[in-house]
């Protein structure tokens, strides 16, 4: 028994490729069974140019890792979706898109498998990001967390009871489009319904509000967050516009989900000092008969996993699928 112990105590670790990959750029790197990252890269997505050149590039990167690191068992992607885990199949993700139009269906992990000749495994870009908190993120210590990536668009997933939540047919759940105000016409959403939670939610739709309401076509989300800052009081009406939107939505997936921790990502999670006490307290309000019974508050945080929990749950699934951890 001792001997088959410290025999394992010295085996070498496992490495996996992971990919990350979203409607704008896509991540590479390698990583060992305890998360540590040994290589890891970043380059524009070639979206733009089309579905060949997108899968192109993915192995083309793929293949230059494994050249660099041969004892790379299996590859784990992290991707926009929708997507079929389980098939490892992309059903034309709603933000990719090229000359050649939408994606449609895509067997992903076949054709990486193929070019890159390792078993791959395919898992939802947040799925893998609440994983990833997990396993070594700010939800480590529960078995009930959710996430919130507000890029682009706005990601979700759900950890209940130390699994990962899956819809009905094995989907992963689409939470952001959930409709908290039906037919409102000044917030059309990506999916072709108004009112979604990720029509008021995401960078690009807090841009997009921002814009119409103050006159100004090209200011973005950071200048908004910046102005906000120095006391501007159109600016800091916006964002409370949007935690309270923020709040409708989370007051939704508490009394579904019940977690005890929301983690944010994302580039808009940037201004969160602009509106995550204020969402907290508005939470508090709507839930505040259900909390005198039980608390169901739950904490509001920002990943200190940078912007690499995508990668690392990537990586997660592909040592889980696997046995390494
Ligand atoms: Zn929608």
């Amino acid at each position: 028994m001792a001997k088959t112990k410290s025999k394992s105590r010295k085996a070498k670790p496992s490495l996996v490729l992971a990919y990350d990959l979203g409607g704008t750029k896509v991540q590479v790197g390698v990583v060992d069974q305890t998360g540590k990252i040994l290589a890891f890269h970043r380059e524009a997505a070639f979206i733009k140019q089309g579905k060949k050149a997108t899968l192109d590039q993915l192995i083309r990167l793929g293949k230059e890792m494994i050249k660099r690191f041969p004892k790379i068992e299996s590859v784990g992607v992290a991707s926009a979706g929708p997507l079929d885990p389980v098939s490892g199949e992309l059903l034309d993700p709603t933000n990719f898109s090229g000359p050649d139009g939408h994606w449609g269906r895509v067997p992903l992990a076949e054709i990486l498998a193929k070019g890159l000749k390792k078993k791959v495994i395919l898992e939802n870009d947040a799925a893998a990001a609440i994983l990833a908190e997990v396993w070594k993120g700010l939800a480590k210590k529960t078995e009930n967390a959710m996430i919130l990536t507000l890029g682009t668009g706005v990601g979700t997933a759900v950890v209940a009871n130390g699994k990962l939540v899956r819809g009905g047919r094995h989907m992963h759940t689409e939470a952001s489009h959930m409709i908290i105000h039906a037919g409102d016409k000044s917030a059309p959403c990506g999916c072709g319904q108004l009112g979604c939670v990720e029509a008021y939610l995401s960078g690009r739709s807090f841009a997009h509000r921002a814009r119409a309401d103050l006159g100004n076509e090209t200011i973005d989300a950071p200048q908004i967050a910046a102005r906000a800052r120095d006391g501007d009081a159109a600016a800091l009406k916006l964002f409370d516009e949007y935690a309270e939107n923020l709040a409708i939505a989370l007051h939704n997936y508490v009394v579904i989900f019940c977690p005890e921790i929301v983690v944010f990502t994302g580039s808009f999670a940037a201004a969160h000092d602009l509106f995550l006490e204020k969402t907290s307290k508005k939470l508090g309000k709507l839930l505040s008969r259900r909390n005198r019974v039980m608390n169901l508050q739950p904490k509001l945080a920002v990943s200190k996993l940078e912007n690499q929990a995508g990668l690392l749950g990537g990586a997660y699934v592909a040592l889980k699928a696997s046995g390494k951890i």
